[in-house]
């Protein structure tokens, strides 16, 4: 069996990243990819600003101490003022140029105020309350690099610069479909031996989050024949096709076979839990690639387990990085913490396990009682997965590898 890390190495040393781009407004890019770098036109701020409603003063005049200066001038934000007089301050509110030669700002509490003339009740510094011209980006830096997931943060930086249009990677197009003859979709009736099709509304939402481009397949009966046909389809205009069940070596797991035929397969018992089966191939295209494709004759496979916290959890280990990496994305290991286990778990698992727990307001991790891997109630009762070694048993107090669903659903 492949441990996690050898699979993950193994999918993310596959993925290419896709060649389309496009060009989008800032306002509408969130989520998806920089394909290229911003570099900035420009300071920010371009200009030195105050940063206090107050007053524009030379800290050289100032150096008695209290002062009683004129009011030379007037500079509300959006303004460009006159040099500083000699011998004055300038009234001046926050965001607006300081005016040449001034070098420091009185804040309005320190001062007082009478007809046009003010005191200055305190000595400045030089340069304080004043941002400096650059003070946050340099003209010419590289303030997101290509590659970068652009978060509102990224958007409001990029703005910052100027920049009205972002260069960003095409969505990644994903078809997906669901084996398994006793799925039946909520709102239809329920026939005995069927159970409702989870799966699709979990994987589904999972790859819109990701801002995929999703096509549903939806369900697929347990026939090799309608397998391959529906993987035939799914090849064209697609980057990856996302299995959900069958891909188990019983009768009525078609999966392997069908991909077989249509393509190539590499079948892993991984050493996890849950999740043992994962299925990674590609199957060939026939059409000729339009514009938007990669130009390659095949497209990815990547096929789930059906148990609901199993492909739940793959997704999220394996998936998940694949298709940010398919996006260009560099960053795709999540980020873990280690916090202390306030639960005992005598036995470990011969496997990798990675266990549904929350963090609780002492700070430490409480775990699902119910670790099933058809259990889709752990997914919701927890914030994340402990990540535990194989034969690794756990003590109470002990510090543990915790991995937050905030790092893995976004
Ligand atoms: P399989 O991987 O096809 O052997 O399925 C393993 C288990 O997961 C079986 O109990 C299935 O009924 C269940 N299962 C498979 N697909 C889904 C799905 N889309 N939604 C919910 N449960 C599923
Ligand atoms: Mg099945």
């Amino acid at each position: 069996m492949l441990s996690t890390a050898d699979a993950l190495a193994t999918l993310l040393g596959a993925a290419a990243q896709i060649a389309g781009k496009e060009t989008l407004p800032t306002l509408e890019a969130i989520n998806r990819v920089l394909a290229a770098d911003v570099i900035s036109p420009l300071d920010v701020p371009p200009m030195n600003t105050s940063s206090m409603d107050g007053y524009a003063v030379r800290v050289s005049e100032l150096s008695q101490g209290e002062r009683r200066l004129p009011i030379s001038q007037r500079i509300p934000a959006g303004h460009a003022p006159q040099p500083l007089a000699e011998g004055t301050a300038a009234r001046i509110f926050t965001g607006a140029t300081v005016p040449p030669g001034a070098d420091a700002i009185v804040m309005q509490e320190q001062t007082e105020a009478a007809g046009d003339e003010v005191t200055i009740l305190h000595t400045p510094k030089a340069g304080e309350w004043i941002t400096q011209q650059g003070a946050d980006i340099r003209k010419g830096a590289t303030i997101l690099p290509a590659g970068t997931r652009l978060t509102p943060q990224a958007l409001g930086l990029a703005a910052s610069v100027g920049c009205a249009n972002l260069e960003v990677v095409r969505r990644v197009k994903v078809a997906v479909f669901f084996t398994g003859d006793e799925l039946t979709m909520p709102g239809e009736p329920l026939k005995p031996g069927a159970i409702y099709n989870s799966n699709r509304f979990t994987l589904t939402g999972l790859l819109q989050k990701l801002g995929c481009d999703v096509t549903d397949y939806g369900i697929v009966p347990d026939k090799l024949d309608a397998t391959r046909t529906t993987l035939r389809d799914a090849a064209q205009g697609h980057d990856l096709i996302l299995t959900c069940g069958g891909v188990s070596v019983g009768e009525e797991d078609h999966v392997k076979p069908a991909v077989e035929a249509e393509g190539r397969l590499s079948m892993w018992q991984i050493a996890m839990k849950p999740g043992k089966p994962l299925a990674f191939g590609a199957i060939r295209r026939t059409a000729a690639p339009d514009a938007h494709d990669t130009g390659s004759n095949e497209t990815f496979f990547i096929g789930l387990p059906g148990n609901p916290v199993s492909s739940f959890v793959t997704f999220l280990l394996f998936v998940r990085p694949f298709l940010l990496r398919l996006a260009g994305v560099r960053t795709v290991t999540p980020r873990a913490l280690s916090l202390r286990a306030d639960f005992t778990q005598r036995k470990g698992d011969r496997r990798n396990e990675f266990l549904r727990a929350r963090v609780n307001a002492a700070g430490g991790l409480d775990l699902f009682p119910n670790q099933s891997s058809a259990v889709l109630t752990s997914t919701v009762w927890g914030d994340g997965l402990i990540d535990n070694p194989p034969n690794h048993a756990i003590s109470a107090g002990e510090t543990v590898r915790f991995i937050p669903f905030s790092e893995l659903l976004n």
